[in-house]
C-alpha cells in the first residue's frame, strides 16, 4: 500500500476489505472536505482495484505499473476542462469507453474529478451508467462535502465522508512535517480551519509571521485611527487570508467579551485580543465583526479595481461606527 495520510488510513482499509470480502460497491461517492488531501485516498483505492494479483496492490504486476506511471488505459479521469462544468458529451464518451472491454482484461475505473460540477444533463447520464453497472467497472465521484449534489446521485453511489482529522492526529502529523514550534503548528492549524494540508502550506509559505505582523499593523491603525498606513499593508493575493485573520482576532475578542475561553484562533495572540476586548463593548464587537464580514462579502462580489475603495470605506467605519462610539 502507498503511504497514506494518516487520517485517510481507516477509510482505505474499509474500502479495500469491503472489496477483499466481495461485497465492494461499483459506485464509491467521496465527499471531502478541503485541505485534507481526499485524492490521495482516491488515488489508492484505483491502484488497489487496478491490481490484478490477489494481494493489492501487488506493486510489481503490469496492472500496477502501469498505473503507478499514470498511464494504466483503462482508469480514466472526468474533471472540468478549463474550469468549465463537466459537460454531456464528456460523460457520453466515457460511457462509451464502460461499455467497452477494458484493454488490459482486468478492471475500469472512472475518476470524477468534481462530480458537484457535472451539469444537470452530465448528472443525469452518468446516472444511466450508474444504475446499469458494468462488470468490473467502478466509478470513484470526488465531490466537495459542501456542494450540493443530484439526490440521485447520492441514491446510486456508496458514500465516504472525509472530514477533518481530529487535532491531535493532524498536529502530530504537522509536527513531522514542519519544524515549527508547537504552539505555531497549533495555531496554524485553527487558522486553516483544521485542514491540515493548507495548514502545512500556511506554515511553509511563512504566512504565520506574514499574519502576526499584520495584526500588529492593524492595532497600529486602531490605536492612531489611520485607514491610510493600513490600506497599503493589503496584499492582492493574501487579500482573503488577511481578512480572515482580521475575523478571527475580532470573533476572538468577542468571544473573550462573553467569557467564553475555548477554541480562540488566535491562542498566541491572547493579550493582544484580550486588552482590545477590554476596550470595546459588546456592540461595538458585533458591529465590527460585521463590518468585516461586509467587507469580505464586497471583495468578492467586485472587481479588483474597486478594492482599495472597499477597504478604505471598511476601515473608516471601523473607525466612526466602533472605535470612536
Ligand atoms: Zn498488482
Amino acid at each position: 500500500m502507498a503511504t497514506l495520510y494518516p487520517w485517510l488510513t481507516p477509510t482505505y482499509q474499509q474500502i479495500t476489505q469491503s472489496f477483499s470480502q466481495g461485497r465492494g460497491h461499483h459506485a464509491l461517492l467521496f465527499k471531502a472536505e478541503m485541505g485534507v488531501g481526499v485524492e490521495q485516498l482516491i488515488d489508492a483505492v484505483a491502484k488497489f482495484l487496478i491490481c490484478t494479483e490477489s494481494e493489492k496492490p501487488c506493486g510489481h504486476c503490469h496492472a500496477c505499473q502501469l498505473s503507478q506511471a499514470g498511464n494504466h488505459p483503462d482508469v480514466h479521469l472526468l474533471a472540468p476542462i478549463d474550469n468549465k462544468d463537466i459537460g454531456v458529451d464528456q460523460v457520453r464518451e466515457i460511457n462509451e469507453i464502460v461499455n467497452q472491454y477494458a484493454q488490459q482484461g482486468g478492471n475500469k475505473i472512472v475518476w470524477v474529478q468534481g462530480a458537484e460540477r457535472l451539469t444537470e444533463a452530465a448528472a443525469n447520464a452518468i446516472l444511466k451508467t450508474l444504475e446499469e453497472p458494468r462488470p468490473n467497472s467502478y466509478f470513484l465521484l470526488q465531490a466537495d462535502l459542501a456542494s450540493p449534489l443530484m439526490a440521485t446521485i447520492y441514491s446510486r453511489c456508496q458514500m465516504w465522508l472525509v472530514n477533518v482529522p481530529e487535532t491531535a492526529l493532524a498536529e502530530q502529523w504537522l509536527q513531522t512535517q514542519s519544524n515549527e514550534k508547537t504552539e505555531e503548528i497549533s495555531t496554524a492549524l485553527r487558522i486553516s480551519y483544521q485542514r491540515p494540508l493548507s495548514a502545512l502550506t500556511f506554515l511553509q509559505q511563512g504566512l504565520m509571521e506574514k499574519r502576526r505582523e499584520f495584526l500588529r499593523q492593524f492595532w497600529v491603525f486602531y490605536v492612531r485611527r489611520s485607514p491610510l498606513e493600513l490600506l497599503p499593508l493589503f496584499e492582492k493575493e493574501l487579500i482573503f487570508h488577511q481578512i480572515d485573520w482580521l475575523l478571527a482576532f475580532l470573533t476572538d475578542a468577542l468571544k473573550d467579551k462573553l467569557g467564553v475561553q475555548e477554541n480562540w484562533i488566535c491562542q498566541d495572540l491572547a493579550r493582544g485580543v484580550q486588552q482590545f476586548n477590554q476596550k470595546q463593548t459588546m456592540l461595538g464587537l458585533l458591529q465590527a465583526n460585521q463590518i468585516v464580514q461586509n467587507m469580505r462579502l464586497d471583495l468578492i462580489q467586485i472587481n479588483a479595481v474597486n478594492q482599495e475603495i472597499i477597504l478604505l470605506d471598511g476601515l473608516t467605519k471601523l473607525i466612526t461606527e466602533v472605535f470612536e462610539q
